[in-house]
């Protein structure tokens, strides 16, 4: 058996390895390795599979989302809102720009931004809301964006870890993550759903004229070559990273559906075992999977960790300290206790291995190991 891996980047490298690196050497070829042919190429191609008007490749997903705050033109006691359940990188551009951010509790079953939290949280200075499409399905858009449009608030999506993931309004109508809101982020870090071989991230809009102000601030606020009409950042996805997107994006459809496919099989095995319970799968939302996650009830969660190690099973607790317990975001608002969800899940998730590579074999090993230490 391969060893298990959260992610197994190498393998998956190896089955598309001629056009992995006849891509990589086009690029050498040209040496365009800023702002070259195959950044634009990976833009329509991205744009059209998300059937979004426009795509804006950038650096990393910290820095879409620090461009998305920038480009809607948020200022310095601007509250946002945003789940105390997800990756720092959410609110600490928030804080980063000057902005409040304010946390709210998310649902347990579904571990996504709860939107009675945030009507509660609304005052005259909200500004914006951050809901997090955590660990591969969407946050309850049709409620957000209800709540968006009462209050005229932006909405900007973090759809670092959902990529692809379809969520379906009550009406019928479909859209993918990131292309629901004001402003859709992701990021292209190599262990994403759809990931590069460094850094890289992008920024979604149907709107125009936010658009034009998205990429101005991604390069150094120019609107025209040395002409700046805004502070901006520089904030690019280079060549090579966009050609290795380029050609990974043909596949992430079949990346998606194997990740369904062994969340399936995660599903099975540990249904109706009370000690475990299943990640919950939203009605409205595709679930691509970035992570599987369990909840443990009355489990030893480092006493489990530790075994499955033993045993050459890593498992990952995404995430240990929720954001209003962070040192870095101290703040008098916040108390132990004020965010009971989160601080349950914080105590209790743990995260299996999933990745495209992950076969039936191995899929066993990790089952089967993790129900007998729960028999002991
Ligand atoms: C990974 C991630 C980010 C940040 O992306 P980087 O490319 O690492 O900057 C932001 N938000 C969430 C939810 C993430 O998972």
């Amino acid at each position: 058996m391969k060893p298990i891996r959260m992610v197994d980047l190498a393998t998956q490298y190896q089955h598309i390895k001629s056009e992995i690196d006849s891509a990589i050497m086009n690029v050498l070829g040209h040496s365009g390795y800023i702002n070259g042919p195959e950044v634009k190429a990976f833009q329509a191609s991205l744009e059209s599979y998300l059937n979004v008007k426009h795509v804006i490749p950038c650096a990393n997903g910290t820095d879409a989302l620090q461009v998305a705050m920038m480009a809607l033109g948020l200022k310095p006691g601007d509250e946002v809102i945003t789940a105390s359940f997800t990756y720092v990188a959410t609110a600490e551009v928030i804080s980063l720009l000057g902005l409040t951010p304010v946390l709210v509790d998310v649902y347990p079953e579904t571990f996504n931004i709860d939107p009675s939290a945030i009507e509660a949280a609304i005052t005259p200075k909200t500004k914006a809301i951050v809901p997090v499409h955590l660990f591969g399905q969407c946050a309850d858009m049709e409620s957000i964006m209800d709540i968006a449009r009462k209050h005229n608030l932006f909405i900007i999506e973090d759809t670092a870890q959902a990529i692809g993931a379809e969520y379906t309004f009550k009406d019928g109508s479909k859209k993918y993550a990131g292309t629901i809101g004001t402003v859709g982020t992701t990021s292209f870090f190599p262990s994403k759903n759809l990931g590069c071989y460094g850094d890289g991230g992008a920024i979604f809009t149907n709107d125009d004229a936010l658009a034009d102000n998205l990429r101005m601030i991604c390069n150094h606020g120019q609107s025209k070559l040395y002409t700046h009409d805004v502070i901006g950042v520089n904030s690019r996805l280079d060549s090579i990273q966009a050609a290795v997107l380029n050609t990974k994006l043909k596949y992430l459809n079949e990346y998606t559906s194997h990740r369904v496919s062994l969340a399936n099989a995660y599903d099975k095995v540990f249904a109706n075992n009370s000690n475990l319970t299943t990640p919950k799968r939203s009605e409205s939302s595709t679930h691509v999977f970035h992570q599987y996650t369990l909840k443990l009830n009355g489990v030893d969660r480092m006493g489990l960790k530790t075994y499955m190690e033993s045993k050459g099973i890593p498992c990952m607790i995404y995430y240990p300290i929720p954001l209003h317990m962070q040192k870095a975001f101290k703040d008098e608002r916040y108390k132990e206790g004020m965010f009971p969800v989160t601080e349950m899940l914080c105590s209790c998730v743990v995260s299996l291995p999933m990745h495209t590579e992950m076969d039936e074999e191995q899929i066993n090993y990790v089952t089967s190991n993790l129900l007998n230490y729960l028999k002991n």
